[in-house]
């Protein structure tokens, strides 16, 4: 019959919610009782499994939310270096051939500069090829921090000519609006 009651005790004795002196009871038998002792073991041992259990759980879901914003981020900023890869291999191609053209049929200061851009362009082509094969054989973790730098060097480059672009667009705007017409 009493250990009856310190089984039916030792919840609250392992979650330290009862009185001193239900406390001291229950040790006391659980001295004396190895019946109840391997009871209590076992209880106790289940009860930190299920906190522990808990835990990892809430930790999961904290890491779930932390990967999936980073996968979304990085899907993003991978689209980006997409459109990227595309636009320098564009670039450099048109670029490179326009100056090369522009150099043999008139010569001069301004094709050999653009065929210049049409060259780097060709380096940050290929900085971009690099990246992806390095993406597609180990992930993200594959990339260099060069490669990466470079890449991110790039996309701010286009990031600049757009701005600059759209400046002087509405600037050449604003002019043809006030000056009546013409250019
Ligand atoms: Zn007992």
């Amino acid at each position: 019959m009493k250990c009856k009651i310190i089984c039916d005790l030792l919840p609250m004795y392992i979650d330290e919610v009862c009185s001193d002196e239900t406390k001291e009871v229950v040790e006391e038998h659980l001295k004396t009782c190895s019946e109840c002792r391997r009871e209590y073991e076992q209880m106790k041992a289940e009860i930190s499994l299920n906190e522990a259990e808990d835990l990892d759980e809430k930790e999961l879901m904290k890491k779930g939310k932390e990967t999936m914003m980073e996968y979304v981020k990085d899907k993003v900023y991978r689209k980006w270096i997409l459109g990227d890869t595309i636009l320098n291999l564009l670039l450099s191609v048109y670029l490179f051939a326009y100056g090369m053209k522009g150099m043999i049929e008139e010569g001069g200061v301004t094709f050999e500069g653009i065929n210049i851009g049409g060259t780097y362009c060709g380096i940050l082509f290929a900085v971009n090829l690099i990246y992806w094969v390095q993406y597609l054989r180990k992930g993200d973790l594959g990339i260099s921090n060069s490669v990466d730098a470079i890449c991110k060097w790039s996309l701010g480059l286009k990031f600049v000519f757009v701005i600059c672009a759209v400046t002087v667009a509405v600037a050449i705007g604003f002019y043809v609006m006030f000056s009546g017409g013409s250019v």
